[in-house]
Order: C-alpha cells, then structure tokens, then sequence
C-alpha cells in the first residue's frame, strides 16, 4: 500500500533528539520546513519505562516516529557496560515500537547500526548477511538489542502491517557528537586527543589498537538527510544500509584528523586496546539506488566537525 508523505504540520516525534543522529534530523526536518516536530527530554520523558512512554504517545498522538534513542558508546564502553546496552536498548525500542502499533503511527523509521552484522561478513556487507554468523564480541550486547528492535518491526509489519524501515547506519560523526575520551566513538576520542596534545604541544599521542582496522564513516547530515528521505518515500525493504561507500584505515584516519586539527607530533598505536573487527564497509545501493546519496566527503566533514568542537569545547569539556 502506498504511503501518503507527511504534512509539514503533521506531529513528528524525534525520540534521541539531544543525540549525534536525532539533533541532526530535527535540523533536518526543520529545515525542510516540518513545523511540528515533538521532542522530548530524557529527564521528562524515559523511554525505558513503558507505562510513561504509553501515557506520552496517547497524549501526543505522533503520526510519524523517527527513533534515534538508544545507548550508544564506542569500543571500550560496548566491552564495558554490556548489561547497560542490552537493558537500555531493549527497553528502549520495545516501548517505543510498541507504542506505534497502539497508536496506529503511519511510519516509523528505527535506527540500527552496521556493527549488529557478522564480525565477518562478505564485503562489502549486504543486508542479507544479517544473522549469518558470529558477531563481534565488543559489541556483542548492542547488536543483540538492536536486532531485536529490527526482528519486532518485521514481526509488526507482518502481524500488524504496520509501516517501519530500519536505518543501518555506518560509523556516523559530526556536530553533537559525544567527545569523552573512554566513551565516545574513534573520530570524537581522536579529534579530542589531537586538540588537547596541540595545546599541550605534546610530542606524542595515543590511538588504540594496531591502527589497522578498516573504517567506513558517513557525516551525519548525510545520515539525517537519508532519514527525511525514508520519511518522504515509499521504501520496499525492511532494512536498508547507509553509508558512504569509502573505507580508510585507523592509522590513515588519526593522520587526516592530525592534520585537519594541526597537531604534528608522532602517534603511537596501542595494541593491548581492541581493534574490533577488521573491516565494516556497508553495500548501500538499495537506499542509493532509491534516490539518496551522502554529500559530504571526510575531510570536508572533520573540518565541520572540528569547526563545531572548537566552538563549544570549552563549554562541554568543562562539564
Ligand atoms: P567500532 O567501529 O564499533 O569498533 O567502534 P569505535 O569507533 O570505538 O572504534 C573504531 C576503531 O578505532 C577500533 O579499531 C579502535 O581500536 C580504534 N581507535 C583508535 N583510537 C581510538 C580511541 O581513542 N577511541 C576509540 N573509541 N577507538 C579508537
């Protein structure tokens, strides 16, 4: 059945608005010209407590769901807290999706990530290489979760017909990114480090791991922009990857950030720091042959992206 596109007045719930992804759809959308997105705070609104987030979909009755909370983290906080990944994110999804059944919501696009596939997949990975085998045991519990999320809209559309398609978005960054150093994803601790041994000039920095892991990253207007598309469009799949089609070793990704950032020291690679797997380059011509592509190259999107760091740095590495 073909959808109908959503009105710029039609209520529009960004769920992880404050998030990396969900601050860049709503800038996305308003942009575009939607004027009645509905956000939501976690400390007003916990996703994870299904009674509150019942009571808020009643009340707010959104006809569209972008859902881009979840707890996210990079290598080390995946190995560390995996029962915090695995509770938040179940909990998380499982209300809200759930919600846009009882409320009968006209699509909801549910965010998954390229890392819930197998450790080894073929590249580059193909959506139906989902659940072919073993997953990478650092992030073993998100994937877990977010498979699920993806199996339970299958399971509704199915069940219910209830409209959903799942994002598999690549290594996503740029502004609103998380930037603690333990925490956070390989560009934002990167980015970071580079910056602070620049005003210490430091002779040296650290990157985990053996540098030579390959990486596929995608600016994340680029991911917000695939996000409104699926909003707008009939999409055919239950899942499609996004991605920018370009892969770049860790030890070639710390040199660009170097270099955009202007720290000149030496690096020094850590190999008692897990690489996780070795290469994650997504086939994303199901959504590129249905009308999308990314626009911004990596460079352009660490300069942007820095830009934004330096802006605030003083503001949130001060928290
Ligand atoms: P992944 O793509 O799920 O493995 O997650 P990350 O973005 O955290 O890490 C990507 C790669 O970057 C891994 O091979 C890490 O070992 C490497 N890496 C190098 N230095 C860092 C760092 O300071 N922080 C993080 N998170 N990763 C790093």
């Amino acid at each position: 059945m073909p959808m109908t596109k959503p009105s710029f007045s039609d209520p529009i719930f960004v769920a992880g608005h404050r998030g990396l992804v969900g601050s860049a759809v709503v800038r996305a959308l308003e942009s575009a010209g939607y004027t009645n997105l509905i956000t939501r705070r976690s400390s007003d609104l916990d996703l994870r407590e299904q009674a509150a987030v019942r009571a808020f979909f009643a009340s707010e009755q959104p006809r569209y769901v972008i859902c881009a909370a979840a707890m996210v983290g990079g290598i080390a906080a995946n190995n560390d807290f995996p029962g915090t990944f695995i509770y938040d994110n179940l909990a998380i999804q499982t209300n809200v999706i759930e919600a846009c059944r009882q409320q009968a919501v006209k699509k909801l696009i549910y965010l998954g990530s390229t890392c819930i596939y197998p450790k080894h997949a073929p590249q580059p990975i193909q959506e139906e290489h989902l659940l072919t085998g073993p997953l990478e045991e650092t992030n073993e519990a998100y994937a877990i979760a977010k498979i699920a999320g993806l199996k339970m809209c299958e399971a509704y559309a199915k069940q219910y017909g209830m409209s959903s398609i799942t994002l598999m978005a690549t290594n996503l960054y740029g502004q609103g990114d998380n930037f603690d150093l333990e925490k956070s994803h390989v560009i934002p601790a990167l980015m970071r480090k580079a910056h602070e041994a620049k005003l210490a000039d430091a002779k040296t920095m650290t990157v985990w791991g053996t540098g030579k892991p390959l990486r596929e990253f995608l600016y994340v207007d680029d991911m917000a922009a695939a996000a409104r598309y699926c909003l707008e469009h009939d999409t055919p799949y239950s899942m499609v990857n996004v991605g920018s089609g370009e892969e770049i070793s860790i030890a070639d990704l710390c040199r660009l950030i170097c270099d955009v950032v202007g720290f000149r020291g030496e690096l020094i690679f850590n190999p008692e720091k897990p690489d996780g797997t070795p290469r994650k380059l997504a086939d994303s011509s199901r959504l590129r042959d249905l009308g999308w592509s990314p626009t911004v190259g990596l460079r352009d999107g660490l300069e942007k992206t820095y830009r934004w760091f330096s802006q605030t740095a003083n503001a949130r590495l001060g928290d």
